[in-house]
């Protein structure tokens, strides 16, 4: 299988070569030239299999240069012992039709440690796979969950390491605590003075400056990014909406909810459904920041609006990176009109897509959205009603879930993402419980465990005895100035 850029239709590479360079040198994301089927029987085949080696077989359908070997590595490597349950994805009911897909009991309480606990074994696997012996520096802009995720997945990686940038008001006390406190060797962390966007308009700029782009090369380093722009980032995430849909009973169809940002997960789930899932809609939940909602509902993408800083802080995002890889594949692989719909939104920050394009998306997604109020009453009603606890970013999938129901009237199976862990957003789950709020990040933890009987995830209790060791805030024009000074070159 190869890979081509969403800007050039013309590129074919081999996987190894898209997850090692995460962003094709014409701007463009990589994404495969065909998408493979998964049959009924194959399906059947994974139902007493574990979560490894259901991983197996969904990379291998898309990674077609990988070894039998090299796979097995990259899947035990990642999905053994770093999750603090035996299932990393595991299912639970919600109540007669809905299903909640649990993505965070990785190492960083985020679904984001799917990808990230493997991505650090793919790039280097496949680095190593080309040839080359460069070190992998890694660049990361975050919205408070990526960053950390990366972190924990590539520090003392050997060969590789990793830059993150996080906007200094853009993230909740306990992510930044998170990141701050991070060890190894090979990791820095920075905030910039900024939004999300700052952040990773700043990252794009650097990976698109040819004159750095030299100065790595005769230092032996290589750029690449571990943002869900890397296809390393997104074939994992295809794994959990294969495995869920299997742990469901395989429903003849399903409705997939999911909070979404950067249109990341929700494109895994797209190229599940593409693969032969049986999904009915992919519902797109997003919060104040509703310039998906509003896509979704006229095929007119317009970032010109007012940026809201959230409850859901990963989901606060106006240009969502990967919705530029579903519009390559609705409009047929057309390059040109890729290049010109991403064009207008560097110009103007606003493009419209051709009807064709609209009329295929209203086909296959839902998009709805909920202000911080409602996440919150969301948070209140669902634990009432069902005894289940939510953060804040799968409140606002379970709200716009529960407004597609009382919309449309549909009572297909419907599994939703719940992204993290209520714990690591926990002033907000307290509030919005209505209970007294106290002052002490760590006293909250308490507070929590107490009214709904969850354990504190381990790594976020460990973090009260952690050293702070990154305490910058650089102003965004500086990142290309702190990014040499790490390396050390000049
Ligand atoms: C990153 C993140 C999201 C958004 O996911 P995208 O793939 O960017 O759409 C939602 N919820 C949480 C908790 C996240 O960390």
């Amino acid at each position: 299988m190869k890979y081509t850029s969403t800007r050039n239709s013309k590129i074919k590479v081999s996987s190894a070569e898209a997850i090692s360079k995460g962003l094709s040198a014409d701007g463009g994301l990589f994404l495969p030239t065909e998408i493979p089927i998964v049959t009924k029987e194959e399906l059947n085949a994974l139902k007493n299999k574990t979560y490894i080696e259901r991983a197996k077989f969904v990379l291998g359908k898309f990674l077609t240069d990988f070894t039998e070997d090299e796979l097995d590595y990259c899947c035990k490597g990642a999905y053994t012992g770093s999750f603090d349950n035996e299932l990393p994805a595991p299912v639970k009911k919600l109540n007669n039709t809905a299903y909640i897909l649990e993505l965070w009991h990785g190492p960083t309480c985020a679904f984001k440690d799917l990808a990230l606990q493997i991505l650090p074994y793919l790039l280097t696997t496949s680095v190593k796979k080309l040839g080359n012996k460069n070190e992998t520096v890694i660049l990361v802009a975050t919205s408070g969950d990526t960053g950390k995720a990366a972190l924990e997945g590539f520090k003392d990686v050997e060969g590789t390491s990793i830059m993150v940038f996080y906007p200094t008001d853009g993230v909740s006390k306990m992510q930044k605590l998170q990141m701050s406190t991070q060890e190894g060797k090979n990791v820095f962390v920075c905030a910039i003075k900024g939004n999300f966007d700052d952040a990773q308009t700043g990252v794009k700029k650097i990976f698109g400056n040819k004159e750095l782009e030299k100065l790595l090369e005769t230092n032996n380093k290589q750029f690449s990014s571990a943002n869900s722009i890397n296809w390393g980032r997104l074939v994992p995430q295809i794994v959990y909406y294969i495995s869920a849909f299997i742990d469901m009973g395989c429903p003849e169809k399903f409705n997939v909810v999911v909070p979404t940002g950067n249109f990341g997960n929700i494109l895994a789930a797209f190229y599940a459904k593409e693969m032969g899932l049986p999904i009915n809609k992919l519902i797109c939940a997003s919060n104040a920041n509703n310039v998906l909602t509003d896509f979704i509902n006229t095929g007119i993408y317009d970032k010109n609006r007012h940026f809201y800083t959230t409850s859901s802080p990963s989901m606060d995002i106006l240009i969502s990176s990967n919705l530029e890889r579903l519009l390559y594949l609705l409009s047929g692989y057309n390059d040109e009109l890729i290049k010109q719909w991403q064009t207008e939104l560097f110009n103007g920050g606003k493009y419209e897509v051709t009807k064709e394009v609209k009329d295929k998306i209203k086909k296959d997604f839902f998009g709805g959205y909920c202000n911080d109020e409602q996440t919150f009453k969301t948070i209140k009603e669902t634990f009432e009603k069902y005894g289940y606890l939510c953060d804040t970013h799968t409140a606002v999938a379970v709200n716009v879930y529960n407004g597609y129901v009382e919309k449309t009237g549909d009572e297909t199976p419907t599994v939703i993402a719940s992204t993290a862990s209520p714990y690591k957003f926990a002033p907000n789950v307290i509030k919005a419980l209505g209970i007294k709020e106290v002052d002490d990040d760590f006293k909250q933890l308490d507070v929590l465990c107490e009214k709904s009987k969850m354990p504190v995830p381990k790594s976020i209790l460990e973090l009260k005895n952690k050293e702070v060791r990154f305490k910058k805030v650089l102003e965004k024009d500086d990142m290309q100035k702190a990014v040499k000074d790490f390396l050390n070159i000049k």
